[in-house]
């Protein structure tokens, strides 16, 4: 199928208009029409090859909404009409220990990702949710639970998942005490999340610009980052901290701010880190971690938590051909707190 999307066409250029092809339905594969895109900070490091994998031109978007417009012989959870949910990854070997724990976001053979990724069976490059349609392998579509309002769930399906998982797996539950580094379209769906399951939230942001919607989000401070009077003060006070800056920055501020046995996971930045000194590691028993995404169980249960206790994203509706535009905004941190594309914006495609 014929489709339309925006596409980066290199490294340096804005996105621009781009045609091509969607595959032909196999028996278990959903078509949908995508009606919201949220814009990631991803895709923005995709769109210009900060991690040095992508391919050009190049679809980013990687929350996705869509309504079914047609579905595989073999399809069994999903009918015309249905909205559903894409995420990150669109497939996964499926035959794993991780993918069969439901973990495909760890599968031993490397999930297949929206976009910068290669269809398993084709080899051919996978092309994201900047575009009016979507074909994707039904184990990886989500159900967006009617509660919701459907204009503002995209960004869950990244931002949402990605900081839902360490919660999670760290075992974030009333009495926790959880840290926040950067109040992004990540950051603020931490601090909503971490609030709905019982956790006192504390937002670490550079300056107090945000205290006045860290606390609107439900945190119940902001500390300054950049304040190292403030900083010494909170040493100790944390069990989970979520990293979600995504450029090279030092960790050694935020070691000492973590309780013996407390946890950093960085979720934002990928690649070399600032010097920091062990020393706060070995003294307090603390640990530095990573974690990406969240499998498909999770992110349906994530959804379904988001339904029960009504958490949205705050979201910033753009048309299409503003892309480039929230693109910069983004890098300024200039978004309050994430962009959603109305895909109905994009131009109908050309015969
Ligand atoms: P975002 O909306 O741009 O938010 C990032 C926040 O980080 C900003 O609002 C800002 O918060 C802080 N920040 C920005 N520039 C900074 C700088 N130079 N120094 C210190 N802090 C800075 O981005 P996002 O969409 O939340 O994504 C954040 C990162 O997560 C990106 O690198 C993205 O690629 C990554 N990511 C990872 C996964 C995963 O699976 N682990 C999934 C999705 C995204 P303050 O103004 O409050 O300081
Ligand atoms: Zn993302």
């Amino acid at each position: 199928m014929r489709t339309t999307g925006y596409a980066a066409y290199s490294p340096e250029s804005p996105l621009a208009l781009f045609q091509f092809e969607r595959r032909t339905l196999r028996a278990n594969d959903v078509a949908m029409e995508v009606l919201y895109s949220g814009v990631c900070h991803s895709d923005l490091h995709t769109a210009r090859n900060d991690w040095g994998w992508s391919y050009y031109p190049i679809v980013p978007g990687h929350e996705i909404v869509g309504r079914v417009t047609a579905v595989g012989a073999q399809v069994s959870r999903y009918k015309v009409g249905d909205h559903v949910a894409v995420g990150c990854m669109v497939d996964s070997c499926m035959a794993c220990d991780q993918c069969r724990n439901g973990e495909e976001q760890l599968c031993r053979a490397g999930n297949t990702g929206t976009y910068a990724g290669q269809d398993r069976i084709t080899g051919e490059n996978t092309q994201g949710g900047y575009s009016k349609h979507l074909v994707v392998r039904e184990e990886f579509c989500l159900r967006v639970p009617e509660a919701l309002d459907l204009a503002k769930v995209a960004p869950l399906l990244c931002a949402g998942i990605t900081t839902y998982s360490p919660l999670r797996t760290w075992s974030v539950g009333p009495g926790s005490r959880v840290g926040i580094v950067g109040l992004g379209g990540l950051g603020h769906m931490a601090v909503k999340l971490a609030v709905g399951l019982g956790a006192e939230v504390t937002v670490m942001s550079r300056n107090a610009e945000k205290q006045s919607d860290a606390l609107a989000l439900g945190a119940d401070r902001l500390l300054v980052s950049a304040d190292p009077e403030a900083m010494l003060q909170a040493a100790s006070g944390f069990d989970l901290i979520i990293d979600t800056v995504p450029v090279k920055h030092d960790l050694g501020p935020y070691l000492p701010l973590l309780d013996v046995d407390g946890t950093l996971v960085i979720v934002g930045q990928i690649g070399p880190m600032d010097e920091s000194s062990t020393l706060p590691l070995l003294l307090g028993r603390r640990r530095i971690a990573g974690s990406p995404i969240g499998g498909i169980r999770e992110t349906q249960e994530m959804l379904d938590f988001c339904a029960k206790k009504n958490i949205l994203p705050d979201c910033e509706m753009i048309r299409m051909d503003q892309i480039n535009e929230a693109f910069d905004r983004m890098e300024k941190a200039d978004v309050r707190y994430r962009f959603v594309i109305d895909m109905a914006s994009l131009p109908a495609q050309e015969p």
